[in-house]
């Protein structure tokens, strides 16, 4: 499946918007694409500005007919049984991809290796994604990104959903909110089985009123259980969110998910 295209978020669009905070950076920014022309992160194909060539970008793994509320593949591309049994408090969820490789070795790169450049392609990936929201399903009302817990910005210098979250806010124009905060460091996930996480980040976030009556996106970089963004997504409903919805740039598949 590779319906959706970048080319609607392209980098142009990116630079036209302002995106490097001045006039000044934004040329700067033009003068290196002009004279370094980038490779495909993937294959090494010469691709102008772009950090993964279109013929890549199209083999990524992708979920088809994903459950439009845990962006899980489901039969029918509707909600799938697990869902509609327990459902989860975001409203909808969407990944751009699978979490899979070798999209997986990017987002290693950016989020331990500080390529923060990597942002764009994340983010312009997940705007396609989210344009393709089945007719009838409301846009949000405002963005927010999934907070990291501070001893890991604190290692890392950065956090990683809101630099995506920022760029997701200026390609398409929803105003990027803060106001939600983890009230606790909690073990990594990833040192976690499956089933242990959902308690780990229970009552881990505090949302601020600012989300009353407002639909909100939550912006992450990877989904894999759900259960963190199960968790902020309580939070901002308890703060008096009219919906939330989840955004993941890549979504774990489970162990046993047959593909
Ligand atoms: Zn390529
Ligand atoms: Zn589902």
């Amino acid at each position: 499946m590779s319906s959706w295209s970048l080319s609607n978020f392209s980098a142009e669009k990116f630079y036209s918007q302002g995106a490097y905070g001045s006039a000044a950076l934004i040329l700067l920014a033009r003068a290196c694409r002009a004279t370094l022309p980038q490779q495909c992160a993937f294959c090494l194909a010469p691709c102008g500005h772009l950090l993964v060539c279109t013929a890549c970008c199209e083999s990524l793994q992708k979920i088809d007919s994903a459950c439009l509320q845990c962006a899980l593949p489901a039969s029918d591309g509707a909600r799938c049984g697990a869902c509609l049994a327990r459902p989860p408090p975001f409203a909808a969820a969407f990944a751009a991809f699978a979490y899979a490789f070798p999209l997986d070795r990017l987002l290693h790169a950016f989020k331990y290796g500080g390529r923060l450049s990597h942002a764009e392609f994340f983010a312009s990936a997940l705007c396609a994604r989210v344009a393709q929201r089945p007719a009838g399903t409301p846009w949000p009302d405002a963005l927010v990104a999934l907070p990291l817990a501070r001893s890991r910005q604190r290692e890392r210098g950065f956090d990683q959903s809101a630099e995506i979250a920022r760029r997701v806010a200026r390609l398409t124009g929803l105003p990027m909110l803060s106001g939600l905060r983890r009230t606790r460091d909690t073990p990594a996930q990833a040192a976690l089985p499956w089933k242990a996480r959902a308690g780990n980040v229970r009552n881990a976030f505090a949302a601020d009123p600012v989300f009353a009556g407002q639909r909100v996106a939550i912006v992450a970089d990877v989904m894999t259980t759900g259960a963190t963004l199960a968790s902020a997504a309580d939070a901002l409903l308890r703060a008096g969110a009219s919906g939330v919805e989840a955004w993941a740039v890549a979504r774990t598949l489970p162990p046993a998910q047959p593909r």
